[in-house]
């Protein structure tokens, strides 16, 4: 055979591209074009691949004309079988049949990030199968691989490349099943916290409102951030898939494949570039506000973040998506989180604690600066909590009843507003004056079932809005 054609998928962002890898017979050498350092280590894996099987490579070449708009170790496998191909190797039918995997030195079929996106891709462009590495999954949970997760393809698991041409050429193949998913991270069961914080947090859970919390070190902001998350119903089938498709595309799944069914939390350091945050850099890759898609970004310390940083993060955050454009094209990455931010009420910290010896030194000038920075970040985030240093009115917070109450008043709210998928109104400055009080009064009031607003539910609100204790 003079030439070849064999799909393979690449992965831009966080999406799959199916790329037609046509060779021809020719040349002084195997060449598989692309970027120059990419072509080498390709050409060195593909060449060791076919020694693997006891064939030498042929002096084949990527057609000229081949349109290939990204390159990624993925199309290490589509090259190899199209060498193959030209070789006389490739007996089976590979018509409507994908290739998706990076070879190792020796032959091996190593999963590469992005997987899913790649599978979807593949069966949104009509083919029927799909053969991918096996991963680590193999010894975990029989041949549950990330791919299988799109149930239009017929997906087959190799974990050689001598499997594979096996396989392609009539050998019993074991067809890959959709991987496990990855342990739900344990919910602590209850939390003894301040209740007065721990009401707003539920208020922010219900409305998707983005929330400060002002507090000393140690008196467990974090831990609330976590917990609102924790609080937050499970994400829908739909939403799983895009969480699953996200991290995939980051790498995070490549030790523990499957859908990811629990709302995802981060939380970056203040030292984290801008592009870490939103996405960038080559290859591009998405940013924490991304990874953050469909659940909740925490902030921490967001004093500490430049105002870059912080600029980003809004603008991602108010328009759901952040928009990125590579060799004229545009990509985009979907950032819809719930925003939690912490802060202290000064400089050092200490304001507000109530440990002997912790006593704040800061000077009224230094912290009056550091109050107008926490009064500028509240322009995005319409609930303030001030979380007090343990008291004797702390009270034990049962987590599983307040995750009752919020998906009782999200079937409300649900109803109310004629849908019922994610939301968040995180970044929000445009609301203005009572616009602000009256939404979070409605969401009081939708989390103690009431139809209508009342007067206690918009004191309650103005109380949430200005921060209690201040
Ligand atoms: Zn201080």
């Amino acid at each position: 055979m003079s030439s070849a054609e064999v799909l393979g998928a690449v992965l831009e962002g966080i999406c799959g591209h199916v790329t037609p890898i046509r060779v021809i017979k020719g040349g002084q050498e195997f060449e598989v074009g692309g970027p120059e350092a990419w072509g080498r280590a390709a050409r060195v894996r593909v060449n060791r691949a076919l020694r693997s099987v006891g064939a030498v490579a042929p002096h084949v070449k990527l057609e000229p004309d081949t349109q290939v708009h990204a390159w990624g170790s993925s199309l290490d496998l589509a090259i190899a079988v199209a060498a193959a191909s030209c070789r006389g190797l490739v007996l089976g039918d590979i018509r409507r049949t994908a290739f998706v995997g990076e070879l190792s030195m020796d032959g091996k079929i190593l999963p590469t990030p992005g997987t899913l996106s790649m599978a979807v891709a593949v069966a949104d462009a009509g083919c029927e199968r799909l053969y991918v590495a096996t991963g680590v999954a193999a010894g975990v949970a029989g041949v549950g691989v990330e791919a299988a997760l799109e149930s239009r393809l017929t997906v087959i698991p190799v974990s050689s490349f001598g499997d594979l041409l096996e396989a392609i050429n009539g050998a019993p193949t074991v067809l890959a099943h959709p991987a496990e998913s990855p342990t739900v991270p344990a919910f602590a069961p209850s939390f003894l916290g301040d209740p007065v914080a721990l009401r707003a947090v539920e208020v922010a859970a219900v409305g998707g409102h983005g929330i400060l919390l002002i507090g000393p070190h140690g008196v467990g902001k974090t831990v609330l951030g976590r917990i609102l998350r924790d609080l937050l119903p499970p994400p829908f089938p739909d939403e799983a898939l895009e969480i699953t498709m996200i991290h995939s595309a980051c790498g995070l799944l490549l030790d523990r494949p499957g859908l990811v069914a629990h709302r995802p939390f981060r939380a970056p350091h203040h030292t984290c570039s801008t592009a870490a945050l939103v996405g960038g850099g080559t290859p591009l890759r998405p940013g924490e506000v991304t990874l953050a898609h469909n659940g909740v970004l925490l902030l921490d310390e967001v004093t500490e973040f430049t105002s870059a940083s912080l600029e980003a993060v809004a603008a991602a955050l108010a328009d759901g998506e952040v928009v990125h454009s590579r060799h004229d094209r545009r990509v985009v990455f979907p950032s819809s989180a719930q925003l939690v931010a912490t802060a202290t009420a000064c400089p050092c910290g200490r304001l507000g604690s109530v440990d002997l010896g912790k006593t704040c030194m800061c000077s009224r000038d230094s912290i009056a600066r550091h109050q107008a920075r926490i009064d500028r970040l509240r322009e995005f985030l319409p609930i303030t909590a001030h979380v007090r240093a343990s008291t004797h009115s702390n009270t034990e917070y049962s987590i599983s009843a307040g995750r009752d109450r919020v998906a009782s008043a999200r079937a409300i709210r649900a109803e109310r507003i004629g849908s019922d998928g994610w939301y968040v109104s995180t970044a929000d400055p445009d609301w203005v004056g009572d616009e602000r009080a009256h939404r979070i009064a409605r969401t009081i009031a939708d989390l103690e079932g009431s139809a209508t607003v009342t007067e206690r539910h918009h004191a309650e609100a103005i109380s949430i809005l200005n921060g209690p204790h201040r």
